[in-house]
């Protein structure tokens, strides 16, 4: 396992409040609100941490950079992509990548 999927096989085995504990710090410590991408529309809907809960909900849909990987959550979590609320969280581009990527071209 890498350092992503231990991590969310350690976020499966918390209670519900450990969890919402780690996904609160996990909100504080988003940077998106800095990133050229990030709305007024986002801001005003309170959308942060695009990595764990996917695309963002109407609020962004242009790509002017991504600054993730400067993100201490990329880091904590050991994520491998970017542009989270445009493309999907980290789980669905690795999941979507996996299986058509792999099954598809061979
Ligand atoms: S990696 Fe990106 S989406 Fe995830 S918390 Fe950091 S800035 Fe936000
Ligand atoms: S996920 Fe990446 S592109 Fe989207 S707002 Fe956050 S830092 Fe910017």
């Amino acid at each position: 396992m890498d350092t992503f999927e231990q991590a969310m096989d350690a976020m499966s085995k918390m209670d519900k409040d450990e969890q919402s504990k780690k996904i609160g710090s996990m909100k504080d410590m988003c940077i998106c609100p800095k990133c050229p991408s990030y709305t007024s529309c986002a801001k005003n809907a309170k959308e942060l941490l695009f990595c764990a809960t996917g695309k963002s909900f109407m609020c962004i849909d242009q790509e002017k950079g991504c600054i993730c990987p400067g993100c201490p959550v990329t880091k904590q979590l050991g994520l491998k992509n970017k542009f989270f609320c445009t493309k999907g969280s980290e789980k669905a581009q690795r999941y979507e990548h996996t299986i058509w990527g792999a099954s598809l071209v061979r």
